[in-house]
């Protein structure tokens, strides 16, 4: 098997590619609409946005999550805030420099139109959930508010309190549930994604399993739309809800639809460090604190003093020292690094010095209480909870964990993966955030994907097939049912000693030291040989209790830990393969005299595109160029 990876680029200036696609795209007549069934799997942001616009141009849209309700999804965790050029703030924001920042921030390894574009979206987003009632935050005049977040010079970002997924995610869950009611969006809830069906090269449809009956089930449809998040469940221990993970895109990988860059994992800096080893979840703390509180470590290692007996000339605010114009705004790659190398030097703070302090002292002090809980105030409340201390007394505690993902599904500008009718949108394709996003970003190209691109660019794609040629009673169907039915059976039927958990969370551990905030050859390596023999144990020596036919949750666990098992492989033959830093992707073997990400673009200015090629073989790699036209190679430089 080849895979095809045409990008489809449109011709001309970069500020005129979207709207000439626009104009000569092929489309589906409003009354042909409803004669084609689109299914949508997931409804986070992305697929929500994607279904109730698809719903409202009146396709038939099949929509499935595992949730036991659409509104769950892992979206509504999003805290602090979503990027538009609006340029409300006055000060010098446009189009371009939220291209710029974004293509910057991702470290030159993203497709620059679909930056452009995605620029371009944003602000039409922020009127779209204005127009729904989205409860953004406004200054006194009436005018949204805006505040920043990492890798930027401007305000860009708009924020319901620190709850802008929730909000955003309950506007695009009320036009769902809108096309609900009208009949074009039949929702399946508690119904998880098995299998993509392919016949003759193109995605006919899905093999599903209803989580409370156990019944297993395929559906056709004339397009496949994958919108299932992104997998940092591989590392076990994340920001993530628990159910993330990489199920779905791994799933259509094996049946055809290459991977890109699935080494790409953000490591955001600002959690609640892990108390210990009985810790199933981490919290994330929004990057939106970094606006107003200042990260330090005590300069003398061992320092056990409690942080407000620590002069000023005696704690070393080292993002500040080290990059004098962003300071504690540099992008989150740059922040995690940092935190984990004063760490790594023995100046990090809390019981396992694997930590740094995250203070607002200084911004309650020179605006006042009031202001600073009004704009953290829930974030406080949520730490001082987990934690039992009061960041208003005291500095937060705070260490970088596994946030988003930037690798998944290659996609090309229409949003379709190389698989022809199965389309990857939000955080499950491989984005336009390239090697790190930048924060506020995700929200953004959820939305642009769900709400504007895939509603009309899937047209494009069904316009071009007749409608309903395939239905679940073909031969694909059958064999792809047959074919979950058996690996059902095979892991409820293992009976060995060793639970789901145990597992994942050995594979977390090993994915953390190895294919983490920074990766060596060495390491890499190490992984690759011990990921098989975890795998091979996992089905050896798995525990289940009860079967398939009824609510299993260990059962759900067990077949999301058995494809990290596979993908985690991938992941680390990627992470070997890039010979350079990027991003969030640092490479011992790669960096400048002063410990920065050292690139090499004569080589791997380039996505990396993955091909299955069959259980335990060595994947095929392809790489679509990266051309710079619109704004050239440059060194990331946040110091100067
Ligand atoms: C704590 C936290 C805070 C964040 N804050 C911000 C922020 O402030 N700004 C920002 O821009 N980004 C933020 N992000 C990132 C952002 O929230 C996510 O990248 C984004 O919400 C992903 O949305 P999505 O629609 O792609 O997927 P998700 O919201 O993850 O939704 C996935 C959907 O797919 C379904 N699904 C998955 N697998 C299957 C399957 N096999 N079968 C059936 N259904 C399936 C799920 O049920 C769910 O409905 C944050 C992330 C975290 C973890």
């Amino acid at each position: 098997m080849t895979i095809e990876l045409e990008a489809r680029i449109p011709p001309g200036r970069i500020e005129e590619k979207w709207s000439t696609h626009l104009d000569q795209i092929r489309l589906v007549g409003p009354r042909n609409r409803p004669r084609y069934t689109i299914i949508v799997v997931g409804t986070g942001l992305a697929g929500a946005a994607a279904a109730a616009s698809m719903g409202a141009m009146g396709y038939q849209v099949e929509c499935f999550c595992f949730h036991d309700s659409p509104r769950r999804a892992h979206s509504i965790a999003a805290q602090g805030g979503i990027n538009a050029a609006k340029d409300y703030r006055n000060d010098g924001d446009s189009v371009y420099r939220l291209f710029y920042d974004t293509q910057k921030g991702g470290d030159y390894r993203s497709r620059e139109a679909n930056v452009y574009r995605l620029a371009q979206l944003s602000t039409g987003i922020i009127d779209q959930a204005v127009a729904q009632g989205v409860p953004f935050a406004r200054e006194y005049g009436g005018l949204l508010a805006n505040r920043s977040f990492g890798g930027v010079l401007v305000e860009r970002t708009f924020y319901c309190r620190g709850e802008t997924g929730q909000q955003l995610l309950l506007g695009a869950n009320s036009a769902l549930a809108q096309q609900i009611h009208a009949g074009h969006v039949q929702m399946h809830t508690r119904t998880e994604l098995l299998d993509i069906v392919v016949a003759d090269g193109r995605a006919r449809g899905i093999i599903v399993r209803d989580l409370v009956t156990g019944d297993i089930r395929p559906f056709a449809a004339d397009a496949v739309v994958l919108a299932t998040g992104g997998y940092c469940n591989v590392y076990y221990l994340s920001t993530n809800a628990k159910g993330c993970n990489v199920t779905a895109t791994w799933r259509a990988h094996k049946k055809g639809a290459g991977f890109a860059n699935p080494c790409f994992c953000q490591i955001h800096p600002t959690c609640i460090p892990a108390a210990g080893e009985h810790q199933a979840k981490l919290t994330l703390m929004s990057e939106s604190l970094r606006n107003d509180g200042r990260i330090w470590v005590p300069r003398e290692k061992g320092d056990t003093r409690r942080p407000s007996e620590i002069p000023d000339d005696e704690r070393y605010y080292y993002l500040e020292q080290r990059y004098p114009r962003f300071g504690n705004l540099v992008p989150r790659d740059v922040a995690s690094r940092n935190a984990k190398d004063v760490c790594d030097e023995g100046l990090g703070v809390g019981p396992t010095g694997y930590g740094v302090y995250l203070d607002f002292r200084d911004a309650i002090r020179d605006r006042g209480l009031d202001q600073i809980e009004s704009r953290y105030g829930n974030l406080f409340e949520m730490y001082e909870r987990i934690t039992d201390d009061d960041p208003r007394q005291t500095p937060m505690r705070i260490y970088p964990a596994p946030h988003y993902t930037m690798g998944g599904l290659w996609v090309d500008y229409n949003l379709m993966t190389s698989l022809p009718g199965l389309f990857a949108i939000g955080e499950a394709n491989f984005s336009d955030h390239g090697a790190n996003r930048l924060g506020a970003s995700s929200l953004m190209q959820c939305l642009a994907d769900g709400y504007f691109i895939i509603p009309v660019t899937i047209g494009d794609y069904i316009s071009r097939h007749q409608r309903g040629e395939i239905g679940t009673d073909h031969p694909a169907f059958r064999d792809a049912e047959q074919a979950a039915r058996e690996r059902i059976e095979r892991l409820v039927s293992i009976n060995g000693a060793r639970s789901v958990e145990s597992f994942h969370r050995q594979l977390g551990k090993l994915m953390t030291d190895h294919c983490g905030i920074s990766r060596n050859a060495s390491g890499l390596q190490e992984a690759m040989k011990t990921i098989p023999e975890i795998r091979e144990a996992f089905w050896a020596d798995l525990a289940l209790r009860g079967s398939g036919a009824e609510l299993n949750q260990s059962l759900e666990h067990a077949g999301r830990v058995a494809d990290f098992l596979e993908f985690a492989q991938l992941m680390c033959i990627d992470a070997l393969t890039r010979e350079e830093s990027c991003g969030c992707h640092f490479r011992h073997e790669h960096q400048t005299a002063d410990g920065e990400a050292l690139r090499n673009d004569e080589e791997f200015a380039h996505v990396a595109i993955w091909e299955y090629t069959g259980a335990g073989r060595i994947p095929v790699i392809y790489k679509e160029p990266l051309h710079f036209e619109a704004l050239p190679l440059a060194r990331r430089d946040y110091k100067t």
